[in-house]
């Protein structure tokens, strides 16, 4: 057997790489984490985590304001940014010695650096050359901002998370996930917030439904929220930038972000040295063991492109770690994955869309859309809407979408009836909680027209 340093080196200390890494000393390999910029990842420094807190701090001045309606007289007072990135960057710091010591516990050997690939069993961390007998990529993705003339003058999410201040005002450009999320963050904390999409309707890929009354609620909330529309240029201003859009008018801001997409981080790593082949968006072409084109190299995450989220890298990284290490092929099933937009009102879905499901056969649809008992006396205008896709031939529930407080989190368990095989006759049996929002999805009985 060939000697190398290590069993698995794994490129990437992030929601994949970790889970990977970890679990595979777990079994016993000895394995080596190299990681460039910070432990945790995207997800938790600069991503998920983060992100939630800010929704978190971006939503007590609404709840204050409802607070009127329950009887309680509380000052709006004032929101201070600068405290909130502190707490939220102390929080952060926890995290990556969380992350830390569960690699070291595991018997992993962290590397501090930038990995690149010589050959199929060795990296080089500057100086460093480390073999191993499998290698790991797990290097997440990064923003992405179109190259128009003044692109330089925007920022990102990455820069998000760290403004020294708020601006008065900021033009998000995106309408995808990040641009409905930041909307909403900005929009809570008393920033004047436009978000500009390039096509007919934001959130492409969500139903139909959810993506109307999303948009729908985010205006009557506050947001300037314009379709068919885009930057052309953005150039410096005495209050910030100007950007000129591409209908000849212009807006001014203290703030331009991009949230146009992120793309696999796979360039200047050598890939090309070890025989990895890339697809056209420089994502890592795997199989569904997450092998690549060499067979000694693996991909799991982000730089796969098969769907960005924190638990599909996880999922992913698990499965790379039983298939090496546990004598235990596994690929994930990636057919159907729960997932949460915290935008402000938040929306989950589980499975197909209306429009994907009726290009499979004949279906029912459900669909409710309320005023949430909170709401009757908080003052707020805010309607939730749920939305149940039925095949009609096995009367199997195929798509679950919501929108409304805490939609995540409810959809999270219907992601399970589903996943299961639920049909509508077992929603139907399924006792309701009251009062719930959620009870919603087991009372519809009524299919919309
Ligand atoms: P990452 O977590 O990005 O980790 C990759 C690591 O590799 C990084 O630490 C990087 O520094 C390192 N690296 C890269 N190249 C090298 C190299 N050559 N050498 C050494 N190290 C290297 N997902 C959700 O499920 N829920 C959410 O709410 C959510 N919110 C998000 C909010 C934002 C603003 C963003 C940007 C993303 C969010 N995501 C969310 C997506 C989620 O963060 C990613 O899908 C997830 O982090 C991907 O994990 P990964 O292991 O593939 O990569
Ligand atoms: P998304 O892919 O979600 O959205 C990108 C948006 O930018 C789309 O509306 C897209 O439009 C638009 N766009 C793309 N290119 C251009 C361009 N050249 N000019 C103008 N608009 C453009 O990406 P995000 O950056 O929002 O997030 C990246 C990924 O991170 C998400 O896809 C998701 O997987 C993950 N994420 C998950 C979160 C969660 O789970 N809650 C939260 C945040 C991120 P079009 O639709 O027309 O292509």
């Amino acid at each position: 057997m060939a000697q190398y340093d290590f069993d698995l080196i794994t490129i990437g200390a992030g929601s994949g790489g970790v889970r990977a890494s970890r679990v595979a000393a777990g079994y016993g390999a000895r394995v080596a984490v190299v990681e460039e910029r910070y432990l945790g990842g995207t997800c938790v420094n600069v991503g998920c985590i983060p992100k939630k807190l800010l929704v978190y701090a971006s939503e007590y001045g609404a709840l204050l304001e409802e607070a009127q309606g329950f009887g309680w007289s509380i000052a709006r007072g004032r929101f201070e940014w600068a405290r909130l990135i502190a707490h939220k960057n102390t929080e952060i710091q926890r995290l990556n010695g969380v992350y830390g010591d569960l690699l070291t516990t595991a018997g992993a050997t962290i590397i501090n650096g930038r990995a690149t690939l010589l050959d199929p069993h060795t990296v080089a961390v500057g100086e460093q050359r480390l073999s191993a007998r499998y290698v790991l990529i797990a290097t997440g993705s990064w923003p992405v901002i179109p190259k128009i003339p003044g692109c330089e003058h925007a920022i990102t999410s990455n820069e998000a998370f760290f403004l020294n201040e708020l601006p008065e005002s900021v033009i998000i450009v995106g309408g995808g996930y990040i641009a409905a999320e930041f909307a909403g963050i900005f929009h809570g904390m008393g920033v004047k917030v436009t978000q500009l999409y390039r096509g007919e309707l934001f959130m492409r890929g969500f139903d139909d439904d959810l993506r109307a009354i999303l948009a729908q609620e985010m205006r009557n909330n506050g947001v300037d929220l314009r379709f068919n529309s885009d930057i052309a240029e953005i150039e410096p201003h005495a209050k910030g930038f100007r950007a000129q859009l591409n209908d000849g008018s212009t807006l001014t801001a203290g703030l331009v972000m991009y949230a146009t997409g992120r793309a696999p981080n796979t360039h200047r790593m050598g890939l090309e040295h070890a025989g990895v082949k890339l697809d056209s968006a420089g994502a890592v072409v795997v199989d569904r063991y997450s092998q690549s084109s060499q067979p000694n190299i693996y991909a799991v995450g982000d730089c796969t492109n098969r769907a960005m989220l924190t638990p599909v890298a996880i999922a992913e990284g698990q499965a790379v770690a039983q298939t090496l290490f546990n004598h235990q092929p596994t690929a994930v099933d990636h057919s159907l994955i729960p997932t949460a937009v915290f935008s402000q009102p938040s929306l989950g879905t589980a499975g197909l869309t209306e429009a994907q499901a009726r290009q499979r056969g004949e279906i029912d649809v459900y669909k409710t859309r309320f005023r949430p008992l909170r709401h009757t006396i908080s003052g707020r205008q805010e309607r939730a809407f749920m939305k149940l896709v039925v095949d009609r031939a096995t009367d199997r529930v195929l798509g679950c979408h919501m929108i409304g407080a805490e939609a995540g989190e409810i959809i999270q368990g219907f992601a399970v009836a589903l996943k299961c095989g639920a049909t509508k006759a077992d929603f139907d049996a399924t006792i309701a909680i009251h009062p719930t929002a959620a009870e919603e999805f087991v009372t519809m009985r009524k299919k919309a027209q």
